[in-house]
């Protein structure tokens, strides 16, 4: 088989040229980065856990009309996807203060917010993804005003969805990452949900105890990262529920 040629490698993700012109493969890797990759890791099985949850994800905003990327799964790493143009934008959605918001405005971490919050930073790995307000991205032409505003819709239908689907196995949508590309179809483009959802890009909290399930397990050093997307994956029946061991035999003088 001819090796693949590769479009683009993230510090999480590979991009390898796709079968069909306008599709890519996107591999999952296992390492981890926080801090703007200041802190690395490599973390067995996240990859293949990251490839699952966001094939479930991307699949149910499909089913409920939000278009994205997403092709099809093709292996435990790969997924089948459309190439977009991406918008230089994080889009960030925070139900709950956390993170970069809490430190900012002196915010106890988890109190909620009277509204579902969009912010948006500047792609740019040398600056440090800096928070950018709406009139930067127009002004520097990264998106038009309609974009932004197809942007912002697009934003809270995924967090309706994804608090939606969390809610139901005991989980906290605190906030979470999406990217946005665009597509041509014919002479129309359109905006649609890119990249990967993942607790690589959630906060997610156990409604319970507040046990954190996402990247900030890594990033704080607060237990074992696998252990906490199993569980994710686990509750949203991604993975088989009976995964832990049975009990050990018991000898018997
Ligand atoms: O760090 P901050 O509080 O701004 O992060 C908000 C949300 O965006 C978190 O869920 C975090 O995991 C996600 N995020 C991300 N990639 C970044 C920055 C933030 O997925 N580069």
């Amino acid at each position: 088989m001819a090796r693949r040629k590769l479009v683009y490698e993230g510090k999480a993700k590979i991009l390898y040229e796709g079968p069909e012109p306008g599709t890519l493969v996107q591999y999952f890797k296992d390492d981890a980065t926080a801090f703007n990759a200041e802190k690395k890791d490599v973390i067995d099985g996240k990859g293949v856990l990251n490839n699952r949850l966001s094939e479930f994800f991307m699949t149910g905003l499909q089913r409920i009309g939000v278009p994205t990327h997403f092709i099809k799964r093709l292996n435990m790493r790969e997924q089948l996807i459309r190439q977009v143009e991406i918008i230089p934008l994080e889009v960030i959605v925070r139900n709950f203060a956390a993170g970069t918001m809490a430190k900012r405005l002196g915010l106890e971490e988890g109190t909620p917010l009277p509204r579902p919050i969009v912010e948006f930073s500047y792609k740019d790995d040398n600056l440090g993804d800096p928070l950018v307000p709406e009139e930067y991205i127009i002004a520097f032409g990264w998106a038009t005003q309609q974009d932004m505003d197809d942007i912002v819709a697009l934003a809270l239908r995924v967090n309706d969805f994804m608090a939606g689907v969390m809610h139901g196995v005991g989980i906290k949508l605190v906030d979470f990452k999406i990217e946005i590309g665009r597509i041509w179809e014919n002479d129309f483009m359109r905006l649609i949900v890119a990249d990967e959802i993942s607790p690589d890009s959630c906060r997610l909290w156990d409604i319970e105890t507040d046990r954190k399930l996402d990247k900030d397990v890594f990033r704080r050093d607060l237990g074992d990262l696998a252990d906490a997307y199993t569980e994710v994956a686990r509750r949203l029946g991604v993975l088989p529920k009976n995964t832990t061991p049975g009990p050990k035999p018991t000898l018997i003088n």
